[in-house]
């Protein structure tokens, strides 16, 4: 089926616009379509920027490729469509007792979305990022071939499709080794970090003992209070529970809220009451894996409370230094900009070395936050942070980008000249093409 579509797909930045001609896909024996301007698959729509968006071109929607091929439950290898979502994913196998060993902050994401980005998750320093759970995909190319690729089979076409954002073919159906888990439940503990120094030192304390980690921070937080927030450690729990859990509704968020929503004054309340949930120091307890891990899936659409003009992600990647150096930087220049970020997250990426040619994590911290698109000012301080993380030697997340320009994007690349004879002749993207041209693009 062939339409024209002007409001879906977006990505969930809600920016840039873009509009397509949408193709579903139902089965992975099915034919690529014949089209005459180029194609990218398109899962849960769960990047921020253009990476999943190809503006006036073609979008393969893979969420009908929601088959499940065979699932073996004494060894925890599961073989599925790409188009299957990890929240489906973890609701059938978790009750056998069974989990994804790397999870993003969000289950709604495609398994194809999940290889084609290399998400990573709160347990970067331990187990990597998604592609250590593959152990074979097929990819579908325009000259009709279907390649089946894994560390043995087609390896340099594996490696450059594990974080290839879909420039390589369709991706139909993959393989994933699953980890064993006793109990739906996590051993979680949050830590109030009065400073940057306390996210340092308990990340050190944390790293052979707790396999989650993440950091939230008060981004009103300055002076010596900058990096204060609160820090979240967790491991599975390790003794037998009731594997069985009932899924609880989404809270709806029906349409994009006015635009004076998300203001300053919404963001301080927000941080000052986050901030102020935890009574004390530290609180130990057992929650469900569901709000220990996707704590913002409790919203549907939450990016809704945007409003149309949508917003931006920043996520970055630089070396540490001490116990601030370009983190430091970063946070104190937003402090100083007064352009408040709604959320901030810091992980500690560990140093296995990724299996993607562009995969994003590399040894360091990560920060991403969330700026409501204000135009050129939002745009000046996101520059800004971009001359910061250059100068560390650090990288921009394409999964979570709108604008960086294309030859920083070659800076933080590495193994771009190796990837580039990878790309499927008839696929691109809104992401690629604004790489290729070399500068940012405009704010909406
Ligand atoms: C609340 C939230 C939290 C998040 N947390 C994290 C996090 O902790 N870590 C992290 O790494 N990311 C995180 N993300 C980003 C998200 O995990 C990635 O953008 C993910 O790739 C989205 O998957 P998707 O199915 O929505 O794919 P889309 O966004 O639709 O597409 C992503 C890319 O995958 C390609 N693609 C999709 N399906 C296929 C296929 N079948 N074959 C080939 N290519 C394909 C697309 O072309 C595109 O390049 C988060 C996003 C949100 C909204």
């Amino acid at each position: 089926m062939l339409r024209m579509s002007t409001s879906t797909p977006a990505s969930w930045g809600q920016l840039p616009k873009a509009t397509h001609f949408c193709h579903p896909v139902h089965h992975r024996l099915a034919p690529l379509p014949s089209v005459e301007s180029s194609m990218l698959p398109y899962g849960l729509g769960r990047s921020y920027g253009d990476s999943c968006l190809n503006d006036g071109e073609n979008l393969l929607l893979t969420r009908g490729l929601d088959h499940w091929i065979a699932f073996d439950p004494e060894s925890g290898i599961l073989q599925c469509e790409a188009g299957v979502s990890l929240a489906e994913i973890l609701e059938k196998v978790s009750p056998m007792g069974w989990f994804l060993s790397v999870t993003p902050g969000t289950r709604f994401v495609t398994v194809g979305g999940a290889i084609a980005n290399d998400v990573h998750g709160k347990n970067h320093h331990k187990a990597g990022c998604f592609s250590t759970c593959v152990l074979d995909f097929e990819l579908l190319r325009s000259d009709e071939t279907r390649q089946l690729c894994s560390r043995s089979e087609n390896q340099e076409r594996f490696h450059a499709t594990i974080g290839g954002l879909g420039l390589t073919g369709l991706i139909t159906r993959a393989t994933l080794q699953l980890k064993r888990i006793v109990s739906p439940l996590i051993a979680s503990e949050q830590v109030r970090m009065r400073h940057l120094g306390d996210f340092f030192a308990l990340a050190d304390e944390t790293h052979d003992t707790h396999e989650y980690c993440v950091a939230w921070l008060d981004g009103l937080a300055s002076g010596t209070s900058l990096g204060s927030g609160i820090f979240i450690r967790g491991n599975h729990l390790e003794e037998p529970t009731d594997l069985t859990w009932k899924k609880k509704p989404m809270l709806p968020v029906p349409c994009n809220a006015p635009s004076w929503f998300l203001r300053k004054p919404f963001i301080k309340a927000f941080n000052y009451a986050y901030s102020h949930k935890l009574r004390g120091d530290r609180h130990q307890g057992r929650e469900h894996f569901l709000p220990f891990f996707y704590p913002l899936d409790v919203a549907d659409r939450w990016n809704r409370f945007y409003g149309k003009k949508g917003f931006f992600q920043y996520q970055c990647v630089v070396p540490r230094v001490g116990d601030g150096g370009p983190i430091r930087e970063i946070l104190e220049h937003i402090s100083q900009s007064g352009q408040a970020s709604f959320l901030n997250v810091l992980k500690v990426f560990g140093d296995l070395p990724p299996e993607g040619l562009l995969s994003f994590p590399r040894p360091g911290v990560t920060l991403a936050m969330d700026f409501p698109n204000r135009g050129p000012e939002t745009l000046a301080l996101m520059t800004r942070l971009d001359e910061i993380v250059m100068a560390s030697g650090g990288a921009l997340y394409p999964a979570k980008d709108a604008r960086m320009r294309g030859e920083d994007f070659r800076t933080f690349t590495p193994n771009l000249d190796q990837f580039i004879p990878h790309i499927d002749p008839a696929f691109s993207s809104s992401f690629w093409r604004r790489m290729e041209r070399g500068h940012s693009c405009p704010s909406g």
